[in-house]
């Protein structure tokens, strides 16, 4: 018996399985769903996954495996078939699944593999470990509990989840287990070289554009440690860029020496605004979020809003604010 050992069974079981992961995909969402994907048709089970939105622009070349293998696509936009089994990777909670929620719950059987720091749990076995670096890493353990040899596919799946996930090795979230995992994947022959310059060197000339125009916008308080940028569908369309283009923005004002704490709002195309935070060493950004309605980890979290521009900054500068006047 180990913390796989339900969720083994259940998957071995199951013949159809659908795959969900959180709306505003990333990589380790992607790369985890993927790397699930591909070793449950090695088991010889139906599986995709099911999406919302769309794959990142950075990310759409994970998008291949789909011309690779016959039958069914990888990544499916509606159901092709009646899942039994639900698995929800990198998702820390249900409101992150959204439109697809009743798919997830009208599954006879649920799973959630995350490393969120969930408040409850919505599925009926989960595995969730917010000491994680990624995702990717506990669906590498899944994987080999189920048995399923990790080949080159899968490892550069795993590789792209737990590489963007801790900021290509750099965030206080990797640790020896992640470099250990890391290290499995390299003896599967990954391309590691050019998997790195396809996600982090290779931009389009509006998201460098799209970068200088946040720098411009961006404004310093307390003192310096904290900062706060954001951007509009106008500005976004006036300069060419696509709203996938804003994931780089906030690592771009985690650069500054003095900031410790870091957020960046973007305005979606329905007019919601997501906030993005990131802290350096000290500061607590899953408590502001939380406090502004979202989630996610310690030095790395989120939120949405349903309020103007102009409200969302306010809010999120107070709380930061308050968070900051804590440590
Ligand atoms: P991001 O800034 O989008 O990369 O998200 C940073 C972290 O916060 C990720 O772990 C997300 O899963 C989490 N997060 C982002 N937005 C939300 C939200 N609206 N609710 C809960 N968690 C979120
Ligand atoms: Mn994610
Ligand atoms: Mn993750």
């Amino acid at each position: 018996m180990n913390k796989w050992t339900d969720i083994v069974k259940l998957i071995k079981k199951s013949d159809d399985i659908v795959i969900l992961t959180h709306t505003n995909m990333d990589g380790d969402a992607i790369g985890s769903a993927s790397a699930l994907c591909h070793a449950l048709r090695h088991m010889g089970k139906r599986s995709v996954i099911l999406l919302e939105d769309d794959i990142p622009g950075y990310l759409r070349f994970m998008h291949d495996h789909d011309s690779k293998e016959g039958g069914l696509p990888f990544f499916v936009k509606e159901m092709p078939y009646e899942p039994h089994l639900a698995v929800a990777v990198d998702c820390g909670d249900a409101g992150r699944i959204e439109k697809r929620f009743d798919v997830f719950s009208s599954c006879a059987d649920r799973i959630c593999v995350d490393h969120h720091i969930q408040t409850e749990h919505f599925a009926d076995y989960s595995v969730v470990e917010p000491d994680a670096s990624a995702t990717g890493i506990l669906i590498y353990q899944l994987i080999n509990e189920l048995g399923v040899p990790i080949d080159k596919e899968i490892a550069e799946d795993l590789y792209v989840a737990i590489m963007t996930d801790t900021g290509c090795f750099r965030y206080s979230n990797t640790t020896a287990e992640c470099h250990l995992v890391t290290a499995e994947l390299y003896k599967a022959g990954i391309e590691f070289d050019k998997l790195g310059t396809l996600i982090y060197d290779t931009l389009p000339l509006s998201q460098i554009k799209l970068e200088a125009m946040i720098i411009v916008w961006m404004e310093l308080f307390e003192g310096g440690k904290a900062v706060i940028s954001y951007i509009t569908q106008d500005k976004l369309k006036e300069i060419g860029a696509t709203y996938d283009m804003t994931s780089s923005c906030i690592d771009v004002l985690r650069k500054i020496d003095t900031v410790e704490v870091c957020a960046f709002l973007k305005e979606h195309e329905d007019g919601s605004i997501k906030l993005s935070m990131r802290a350096k060493s000290y500061a607590d950004v899953n408590r502001v979020a939380r406090a502004l309605g979202g989630g996610g980890h310690v030095r790395a979290a989120g939120a949405t809003f349903n309020v103007p521009m102009e409200e969302a900054i306010r809010l999120t500068r107070e709380k930061i604010s308050e968070e900051l006047s804590r440590c």
